[in-house]
């Protein structure tokens, strides 16, 4: 790559001047104060307070939450980008334990508005000063049976900083610093973790099967370690959800997600019903590449002659062009992380592997992290952090606080929708059949990725808390688990070698998130349902899906969907979205 510009990093400047700005320190006593204030005022009364009270009472809780956010939020970002350094880290430390004290003292509020009485409910709905509420107040009411009292909760807020965030604060450290001596064309020099996993999409195959083995057995290494964490955070989420009377793993993040456990079901199983057609299309690339038989460290291989690298200010220009062409407003918004250095693309040691948006609260400004190396697979993530970006900024003028998080499972619609745009686009300019081959190929396999992969990904996530629940799982079981599930996603069409069963252990998702996997799939496919819906609406469709957007979290996805013409309960909308990845392998099989 040679491109005159270097990489930009973020200015964070809107929020604090640096790690050591006094205004930190001050802000986080400012929330506490303010919270502690609002709980003398407000703890023991919810119930008591009328509609238009209640409005005023809420109005003030996202206020203090908003104040409390905002050093935790800049710490984040700051080690994110910076995770080596002592200071950040310690940052970043007492940032989570100052939001943590904000929200015990605020927790009651969510409490009492969960244990209220029925009729105090209704009388709260009459209300239309409450109306912007409504949405909140039903999701607060929906855990009411899992929610301890106040003195319970709030030991387990503390315990967990110790706790569950602790081991997932050590994944990320441990990860983060891993350094590989690494030989690429003739040079060695340490390369970060992000940097080893893009050689597996080098053209040089020996290359690419060096890198991928020497990630793994990395991994494998620290296994004693790994899998200690995973079932320390794995017998932690048992504990918590025993407690709280979860009959299933899945149980906590199926409420929260506001999804009928029928729905994840009906996804999971049409997804793994369509796994031939994955394993087709790796046949159909095995062929394409002039192999026998695809690898693990093939999967992400690049076409021969398609793959060129992409200079930051042409990823920048495609992405925004993309995003123009189906509303300027999208364009403009995109446009606007560029010229208010909003992302930090440069990879560096210590900063965080992967890509992310981080959507900030209503009133301070989303920001985009990524690796960039200039391939197409960057853009392609480019394009899906900015999806996420203008959902943000699109929520953050319309909603309040707290509404303004769109649920999980919608959480990846404009960002797949993004990479979507950007494949169209590429995709109508290109007359070369090979180049329009590669481009086809990076649309499919990252529809596998997001799809397939995911599916299976959580399929083994299930069967490990199931299993964790006869006791600890040693490395061995889990390197089984993940093994099998990979077996069935790849069939015989790819051939695995030993180290590829540690691949449970690279996944930070499974360590953070609990089920977020499926999100992927669920957006992809929601996404293909819209784009069949732009395809026969044209422009008709802008204006409802920008709504879409704006809407954030304000009501459930269910109905958000209805509002499209979508109905997620229906098992044939699954099937649907996944005929438009079969009609993509169908139209690759003709240009191989
Ligand atoms: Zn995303």
């Amino acid at each position: 790559m040679h491109d005159p510009q270097p990489l930009p990093h973020w200015n964070l400047g809107d929020l604090y001047a640096a790690i050591d700005d006094p205004a930190i320190a001050r802000d986080q006593r400012e929330a506490l104060d303010r919270a502690t204030r609002f709980a003398e005022a407000f703890r023991g009364r919810v119930h008591g307070l009328d509609g238009e009270a209640l409005a005023a009472a809420l109005g003030a809780y996202e206020a203090v939450l908003a104040l409390a956010y905002r050093p935790q939020m800049f710490a984040s970002l700051a080690s994110s980008v910076d995770s080596l350094d002592e200071a950040t880290r310690a940052l970043s430390t007492r940032a989570t334990e100052a939001a943590t004290a904000v929200m015990n003292e605020l927790r009651f509020v969510d409490i009492e508005l969960a244990t209220a009485p029925d009729e105090t409910v209704q009388r709260w709905k009459s209300s239309a000063a409450l109306a912007p509420f409504a949405h909140y107040l039903d999701r607060a009411r929906i855990f009411a049976p899992h929610t301890k009292s106040d003195e319970v909760e709030r030991a387990l807020a503390t315990k967990n900083l110790t706790g569950r965030r602790a081991w997932t604060q050590l994944y990320d450290e441990l990860t983060s610093a891993f350094s590989f001596d690494f030989e690429v064309r003739g040079e060695t020099k340490p390369r970060t973790l992000a940097e080893m996993r893009s050689l597996r999409m080098e053209p040089d195959r020996a290359l690419r099967a060096r890198a991928h083995a020497a990630v793994l057995d990395r991994f494998q290494r620290e296994s004693t370690v790994i899998s200690y964490l995973v079932n320390t955070v794995y017998q932690d989420h048992r504990a918590e959800n025993a407690l709280r009377g979860y009959a299933t793993p899945e149980a906590p993040t199926l409420l929260d997600d506001e999804l009928p456990r029928a729905t994840l079901d009906a996804l999971l199983t049409a997804v793994e019903d369509h796994y031939p057609v994955a394993q087709e299309y790796f046949r159909l690339k095995a062929r394409g590449l002039g192999l026998d038989r695809l690898a693990t460290h093939d999967v992400l291989a690049p076409w021969p002659d398609g793959e060129r690298t992409v200079a930051w200010s042409d990823a920048r220009d495609e992405v925004l062009a993309s995003f123009d062409a189906l509303s300027p407003r999208l364009g403009d918004l995109a446009g606007r992380f560029f010229t208010e250095q909003r992302i930090d693309a440069e990879p560096r040691l210590g900063k965080r592997d992967g890509a992310f948006c981080a959507g900030m609260v209503p009133g301070l400004a989303p920001r985009v992290m990524v690796n960039f190396l200039g391939r197409l697979h960057d853009v392609m993530t480019l394009a899906h952090e900015l999806g996420h970006g203008v959902h943000f900024a699109l929520a953050g003028e319309r909603q309040r606080l707290l509404n303004y998080w769109p649920t999980t499972p919608m959480a990846e619609t404009a960002s797949v929708f993004g990479e979507m745009m950007l494949a169209r686009r590429l995709l109508a300019r290109e007359g070369d059949p090979a180049v329009r081959r590669q481009l086809l190929a990076s649309r499919i396999e990252d529809a596998l990725g997001t799809i397939h992969r995911q599916v299976c990904f959580t399929r083994y996530e299930m069967n490990a808390h199931a299993r964790r629940a006869d006791g600890m799982i040693p490395a061995s079981e889990l390197c089984a688990l993940w093994s099998t599930e990979l077996g069935r996603f790849y069939g015989d069409a790819v051939e695995r070698g030993a180290h590829d069963a540690w691949g449970w252990a690279g996944i930070p998702h499974l360590i953070h998130y609990r089920f977020y996997c499926y999100s992927y799939a669920f957006g992809q496919l929601l996404v293909f349902a819209l784009y069949d819906l732009w395809e026969r609406d044209g422009d008709a469709f802008v204006p409802r899906y920008l709504e879409l957007l704006a809407s954030g979290g304000c009501d459930s996805p269910q109905k958000l969907l209805a509002a499209m013409g979508l109905d997620i309960a229906d098992p044939t909308f699954w099937r649907r979205g996944l005929a438009v990845v079969t009609r993509m392998v169908d139209e690759f099989r003709a240009l191989v």
